[in-house]
């Protein structure tokens, strides 16, 4: 059985705050640190035992002995006392990480925390000065190979920049505003890496971006939210800060191989690599290529879209099939296995199920503007 001072680091779990990671939140933590006075869970326990001992010291609630000073240490401060201290000034645009999320963003979330203390002290946020400028390596065009790459983030101008050469003009000019960030997404072979993904001339331009220090790729990703979060304030100055905080940057939410045949019903299945950001479904040749071949933008159900598990009589059926319905063209989509493409329709059908905010009105508005078609919102690019 448990000896006493066992007993108590247990008796000290059911304290408010306690009962979760102090870190990212996982419910049920099952480890210590007895130097800081906290409780996590075995994720964030393994990166604070990264961090050294002079940082943090780790043991296990019930397998470690514990000493009477260290039950007393975690008595006296507690999750809830070491967030006070620890995140007083957390700025709205750092993505806070949970459980599931990247290992960078959980990693550098605690070293800021506890190792560089960012959130005490507001002079060494890097991301929030409005202004970031540096090198980054960015996958070719046509080329599998990265490069450096001078990359400048101008708030005031709402711009993104990067230069091949540092003398001439800019290669690409991004609007802060009207780009998408994804953060490490799995296909990247690259550890501390992201995926920019924004308009240009009516169709979708991804870049692929890394860097080996994950403090430079986080502070990147953090400054362009923050560049965001403030543009953003002041386009819709009545809107709550947690409404625009949800519109910074949005990890996909699925992505995988399916098959798709072309609008007529005879033509052949070819693999695609599909991407669904937000409302759009793209698909791609390739997992890393720089353009999909064809978006398709995602409405609301009550538009007259919708997905159906198989084809209708007369399209042939690839074994998993599904059919997406929009008001322009019903897709017939082909999954590898049937948990495949249940996962798909779940993921397809929650963002339909979604009415269309402002936000989503606008960007569907610009890109029939811009593509010269008047009487259908539902896909802006095929080719
Ligand atoms: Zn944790």
């Amino acid at each position: 059985m448990f000896d006493s001072n066992t007993k108590g680091v247990l008796e000290l779990l059911k304290r408010p705050g306690n009962d979760m990671c102090a870190d990212c939140g996982l419910k049920g933590p099952e480890w210590a640190s007895y130097n800081i006075g906290i409780f996590l869970c075995g994720r964030c326990a393994g990166i604070h035992r990264g961090l050294g001992t002079h940082i943090s010291k780790v043991k296990h609630i019930r397998l470690d002995k514990w000493e009477d000073s260290q039950v007393q240490r975690i008595r006296e401060v507690g999750n809830l006392a070491a967030k006070a201290k620890f995140e007083r000034r957390v700025p709205p645009c750092y993505r806070i990480p949970t459980n599931e999320d990247h290992i960078s963003l959980l990693q550098e979330w605690i070293c800021a925390k506890y190792v560089r203390e960012e959130f005490s002290r507001p002079d060494r946020q890097a991301y929030v000065a409005g202004h970031m400028e540096g090198f980054l390596m960015k996958r070719g065009k046509e080329d599998p190979r990265y490069y450096p790459r001078k990359f400048m983030l101008s708030e005031a101008d709402d711009t993104l920049k990067y230069y091949v050469d540092e003398k001439k003009e800019p290669k690409a000019i991004m609007k802060v505003s009207e780009i998408n960030v994804s953060f490490s997404p799995d296909k990247m072979e690259k550890k501390n890496s992201f995926q920019i993904s924004f308009l240009k001339d009516g169709t979708t331009r991804h870049l692929y971006i890394y860097h080996d220090d994950p403090q430079t790729i986080v502070n990147w990703y953090n400054a362009i939210r923050c560049t965001k979060l403030h543009r953003l304030q002041i386009a819709y100055p009545t809107a709550s800060q947690a409404e625009l905080v949800n519109l910074l940057t949005k990890d996909f939410v699925h992505e995988g191989w399916l098959w798709k045949t072309g609008p007529k019903p005879t033509d052949a299945y070819k693999k695609r690599w599909f991407t669904l950001d937000q409302r759009k479904l793209m698909y791609h040749e390739e997992p890393l290529s720089a353009h999909p071949k064809g978006e398709i933008f995602l409405g609301n159900t009550m538009e007259g879209y919708s997905t159906r598990i198989g084809t209708p009589a007369g399209v042939r059926d690839q074994g998993f099939s599904f059919t997406l319905r929009t008001p322009g063209r019903w897709y017939y989509l082909s999954a590898e296995h049937s948990q495949d493409r249940d996962r798909w329709i779940q993921a397809i059908s929650a963002v339909l199920d979604v009415p269309l905010s402002p936000q989503d009105c606008a960007i569907a508005a610009r890109l029939v503007r811009k593509r010269g078609v008047t009487s259908s919102l539902n896909i802006f690019s095929s080719r």
